[in-house]
């Protein structure tokens, strides 16, 4: 059996279009300035090269300590100075700027955002969710069909460890460059897409190389308020070809908030922490001695999801020195009829900002209506069960190769742990057995 679900999907690229509407400029080539060969080769793009620095600064990087830690931001005003520009040009489908943000009352402080204009004019389209990993498809939109106006910047490690930018650089397709892109259905300022060595045409799912860079692009952007976000297939990514997205949110989410329990620590340094009395459970890692620590540690976790066909998300926090790894299971739910018909009624699709506790709305009414036991019952079906939990993370320590730090052997699921039963009683899910571990 094939597990499905309708959604309408985002519209990241206005080349995604059904019908495309835009007048093309007029430039050579195909005359639409594409990246492929019709228009690729006289093209020039301005070029980021970030400095490979190993050491991470600090551990605890405090929310507002990194900006004045690392003066060098120019990162941060490139990826907002052209992103201004493209808004300029009229290129987003909608003013972001213009949305209605709340932060939500409560402990967690939910973030809304009531976001209409994300889905107008879509019909819903079929997505299958119970793969995590499946080939890339030509035929399908991915991210070289976008026009060159949508790409704001190359970004790659620079040859000689030191930062260097160039307004106009050629694009050197058989050197695999990596793309900064606007997102034109923008959740909030600065919405951009990290892509990955572009014309290799990789399908969405985590290498070491590509978590490396997105935590690079994080370490180089230097602001606290700039964070990547990953969706495997199976976890709300529409779009089969490897990217993550970023964007500027000025307040911490609430994931980010959440207390932790550490569980390991790696040779390298890397902390690995339990999300606690958050809604969906999850793993935190956190510093180590270099960037490529705390990556390598990340990656490998991921790809024994993907092998292992678990649905995750990613959230790459405090300038790329941690990351939140979140197994999921909704739109599995929802394939099988297990989802309530009025948080389906939502069409909210809990991906990385949602379960970061950025809900962004699609109604009035569930604005309006926005409270932190709502959000807690969106995303506790997000959630694995503690005994799936418990099964995955045993996964994820087999192939990080760590043995997970407990308090006894034998261990249960803790009165307040993921889920704070005393409050939300109604919504805890999964089993409560207790389950040996090692
Ligand atoms: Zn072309």
């Amino acid at each position: 059996m094939m597990l499905k679900i309708k959604r309408v999907p985002t519209v990241v690229s206005n080349y995604q279009k059904e019908e495309a509407g835009d007048a093309p400029r007029t430039v050579g080539g195909c005359g639409r300035n594409c990246l492929k060969a019709c228009c690729i080769q006289d093209a020039k793009l301005p070029l980021y090269a970030f400095k490979k620095i190993n050491k991470v600064n600090g551990k605890d990087l405090a929310i507002d300590e990194c900006q004045e830690e690392l003066p060098l931001a120019f990162l941060d005003s490139l990826v907002l100075g052209e992103w201004e520009d493209r808004m300029q040009r009229g290129l987003f489908r909608y003013d972001v700027t213009a949305c209605e943000t709340k932060v939500i009352p409560g402990e967690c402080g939910f973030i809304a955002q009531l976001n209409e204009g994300r889905h107008l004019k879509k019909r819903p389209t079929e997505f299958r969710v119970d793969k995590v990993l499946q080939p890339f498809d030509e035929t399908k939109f991915n991210f070289t069909k976008v026009g060159q106006e949508e790409v704001l910047f190359q970004f790659e490690a620079s040859e000689d460890g030191e930062i260097q930018f160039f307004p106009n650089a050629p694009i050197d397709v058989d050197n695999s460059p990596s793309f900064v892109a606007i997102n034109v259905s923008p959740i909030e300022y600065g919405h951009v897409l990290l892509i990955p060595r572009i014309f290799e045409r990789l399908p969405q799912r985590i290498d070491h190389e590509s978590l490396l860079l997105a935590l690079h692009m994080a370490a180089e952007a230097a602001n606290p308020y700039f964070r990547l976000g990953y969706n495997s297939l199976g976890a709300f990514a529409t779009i089969n070809h490897l990217h993550f997205q970023a964007y500027y949110l000025a307040m911490p989410f609430p994931i980010e908030k959440a207390p932790t329990k550490k569980i390991a620590t790696s040779n390298g340094g890397v902390k690995i922490s339990k999300l606690l009395k958050y809604p969906v459970r999850g793993l935190v890692f956190e510093g180590g001695d270099t960037l490529e620590d705390l990556s390598k540690i990340v990656s490998d976790a991921c790809i024994s999801l993907q092998n292992n066909n678990i649905p995750y998300n990613v959230l790459i926090s405090d300038c790329g020195t941690q990351v939140f790894l979140l197994p999921q299971c909704y739109a599995e739910k929802q394939a099988l009829g297990e989802v309530d018909a009025e948080l389906l009624d939502t069409q909210v699709n809990p991906a990385v900002w949602e379960i970061s506790g950025h809900m962004v709305l699609k109604r009035k009414k569930d604005f309006d209506e926005a409270s932190e036991a709502n959000a807690w019952r969106l995303l506790a079906e997000v959630s694995l069960s503690e005994e799936r939990f418990q099964e995955v993370n045993a996964i994820i320590f087999e192939a990080i190769e760590l043995t997970e730090e407990l308090d006894d052997n034998l261990q249960c699921p803790p009165k307040d742990d993921a889920v704070d039963s005393s409050t939300y009683s109604t919504v805890v899910t999964g089993s409560q057995e207790c389950v040996v571990l090692q």
